[in-house]
């Protein structure tokens, strides 16, 4: 994709800009859905603005983060699950010496720890579930730009009053893979999620991020992409318990999958047609452990999607161009996964920011 029109029309896109003094004002789609949850935690940890990064990520955090970087390996490598596993190792090595070199980091380390053993079998079965998958990869970490607005002539989306600041607003992304599906001949955008709990797919008709993808690349690849949320749920499957008498518990309510149950009738040495009843069940059930859901946009969603777009990127200019980001305090917003919540404390005691504490965060690097 590195190659393509668009790319080539962007290069001389952005050679315009320089030209006419316009500078690229870039939102990122996910930093979008972070100003509306909060705009002062937008503030600090988008790239347009503070680009902080906890020096002590929450254990779910990092055991997300690693298994993005996994799965990359896996797409990009056709990597084996041994190679993973190497790879996913050495990134939980690396990520613990962080909390080892951070004063607050004990608590947050042995949280951590106790989240590698979950990562490790999450990958495994995700490994063995996506290996029937006849998915010919397009893209990893697939990165975009896509500005609001054409240079002299008519605007792509909407004409902004940023652009009478002299700057462009500019969606940026990126992409956990990009595929061709063979099976059903259709090019898909794969968003990865790790999760504890099952989404419910009715709900994606809400979703703010897979859409705008969608509606991104739809529009500058000129191909109907079908959105794809591949989610790896947080939780071991159950091995079966071994009765008194050596059997396998065939309770019927365990949590767990076909191959597990399998492999314990396998590795204990039963006949497996004495199981044929607890597996012919776990055959039928709902895998939920490995899940898809899919989505596409009709064509009726693509003008709210642009007017939602529109008023919302007016409110982040307004409110980045004035520098006043106001605090959008929430029980659960702030208790359970804001990692700025010392620095905002602090602002709503002074107004100002504490220096001494913007130290203990990390500048990040990446989009
Ligand atoms: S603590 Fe709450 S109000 Fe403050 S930045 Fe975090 S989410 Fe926003």
């Amino acid at each position: 994709m590195k190659n393509d029109l668009y790319n080539i029309w962007y290069e001389q896109y952005k050679k315009k800009l320089v030209e006419q003094n316009v500078q690229p004002w870039k939102v990122s789609i996910t930093d979008r859905i972070e100003f509306k949850r909060c705009p002062r935690r937008w503030k600090y940890s988008s790239l347009t603005n503070m680009g902080l990064e906890s020096n002590t990520p929450s254990a779910k955090y990092l055991l997300g983060t690693i298994i993005h970087k996994c799965l990359e390996f896996y797409y990009k490598e056709k990597a084996t699950f041994e190679c993973i596993d190497g790879l996913y190792h050495s990134l939980w090595k690396d990520a613990l010496k962080v909390f080892m070199e951070s004063p607050f980091g004990k608590g947050a380390r042995t949280d951590a720890v106790n989240q590698i053993p979950l990562g490790e079998s999450m990958l495994e079965e995700y490994i063995k579930f996506a290996s029937h998958d006849r998915w010919r990869v397009i893209a990893t970490e697939f990165e975009f730009e896509y500005p609001l607005i054409m240079l002299g002539g008519s605007p792509i989306l909407f004409r902004s009053w940023a652009y009478d600041y002299g700057f462009n607003p500019t969606l940026v992304g990126k992409i956990d893979l990009i595929v061709y599906d063979e099976a059903v001949r259709q090019y898909m955008i794969v968003d990865h999620k790790t999760s504890s709990c099952k989404i419910d797919s009715a709900s994606l008709e809400w979703d703010d991020q897979l859409s705008i993808y969608l509606w991104c690349m739809n529009r500058m690849r000129k191909i109907n992409f079908l959105g794809c949320y591949n989610q790896l749920r947080k939780k071991i499957p159950i091995v079966p318990k071994i009765l008194k008498n050596g059997n396998l518990s065939k309770d019927k309510s365990i949590d767990t999958t076909h191959n597990i149950y399998l492999n314990a009738i396998k590795e204990n040495k039963l006949n497996e047609e004495d199981y044929e009843d607890i597996l012919k069940i776990l055959s039928t059930k709902e895998n939920t452990f490995q899940q898809r859901h899919f989505m596409s946009l009709k064509l009726n969603q693509k003008p709210i999607i642009e007017l939602q777009l529109k008023r919302e990127l007016a409110i982040m200019f307004a409110v980045w161009k004035q520098g006043f980001f106001y605090s959008s305090p929430d029980t659960m917003n702030c208790g359970w996964s804001c990692d700025f919540k010392a620095l905002c404390r602090s602002e709503n005691m002074s107004a100002s920011l504490n220096t001494n504490l913007v130290e203990e965060y990390y500048h990040r690097r990446d989009q």
